[in-house]
């Protein structure tokens, strides 16, 4: 079951017209919303960044807090699996093609469940490979914008390089991956580059910061340089579907030993404790 402009319907029978800005300019912005047994993960952190998103495209919030909320739990209710994926989608609307604000349509909102799968056990275990590639994108990338044209080709960068993530480099610093961020440990400190208009502030991305705080993990946000990156003692990603993964190589390379290191399988740990303890409150 799906939800459209206000009503609840099997995915089948959505209809969107052909004239919608989503379909036409990718004028929109979205949401993924983990849901583990059955309950939002972070769901105020998600409605607070889908409000900067909107205000970042300029425009109004179709639904209050609580709204969002009501809609959000009765999707969760119409769907079978205990863990699910929210995926929310809000674009201009429907009018005739023209680039400028079409005045006083309505914005098209759609939401749809999908499984959950996060890391498997095996990969968590073992890692991933990631390759480099200079990030080409707008400089908005604190919008997360349904246009997503050039982090599909970028991500489609490391699929044909049978890797599972592309790590992003802008002028010489990391920004992030395709759809994931990115640290990295040197020396025994985390490194986070610093959320600004050249990255997704991810929820994920946040709660690793606060659980490295809490276990006295030193931890840096600042700019980290390409050659940081390629000579770091471990490297992980995050995102709301895969959580924490290693990555234990880079563009080929071993990232040091070649496999998850110490600091990942704490934080690893951390996280699944994190998150048991939210969902069980
Ligand atoms: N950056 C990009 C470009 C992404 O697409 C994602 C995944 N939505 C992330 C970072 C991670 O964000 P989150 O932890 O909120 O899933």
């Amino acid at each position: 079951m799906i939800y459209l402009n206000g009503r609840f319907m099997p995915a089948e029978e959505a209809c969107i017209p052909v004239l919608d800005r989503g379909f036409i300019f990718g004028d929109g912005v979205y949401e993924l919303i983990p849901v583990y047994s059955r309950r939002p993960f972070r769901l105020s952190e998600h409605l607070s960044r889908l409000q900067h998103s909107l205000d970042g495209i300029r425009l109004a919030n179709p639904h209050s807090t609580q709204e969002w909320e009501r809609l959000i739990e009765e999707l969760i209710a119409l769907n079978s699996e205990e863990d699910q994926s929210i995926y929310l989608h809000i674009t201009r609307g429907v009018a005739k093609r023209d680039h400028a604000f079409p005045p006083g349509i309505a914005p098209t909102v759609f939401m749809m469940s999908n499984p959950l799968i996060t890391s498997s056990a095996e990969l968590v275990a073992s890692g991933v490979a990631v390759v480099s590639a200079a990030d080409n994108r707008w400089l908005r990338c604190d919008i997360k914008a349904i246009s997503l044209l050039p982090n599909v080709l970028l991500r489609q960068i490391a699929v044909d390089a049978g890797a599972a993530e592309t790590l992003l480099l802008r002028d010489g610093f990391l920004t992030e991956g395709a759809a994931s961020n990115i640290f990295v440990v040197r020396d025994n400190t985390l490194l986070a580059p610093p959320k600004n208009n050249l990255m997704l502030p991810g929820i994920t991305y946040d709660v690793i910061l606060e659980l490295a705080a809490a276990a006295r993990i030193p931890c840096e946000v600042r700019r980290i340089a390409e050659a940081e990156v390629r000579s770091a003692q471990e490297l992980w990603l995050t995102s709301s579907n895969k959580e924490v993964l290693a990555i234990t190589h880079l563009d080929g390379q071993p990232v040091a030993d070649g496999l998850p290191g110490p600091l990942f399988k704490q934080m690893h740990r951390l996280y699944q404790d994190y998150k048991n303890n939210v969902m069980r409150k």
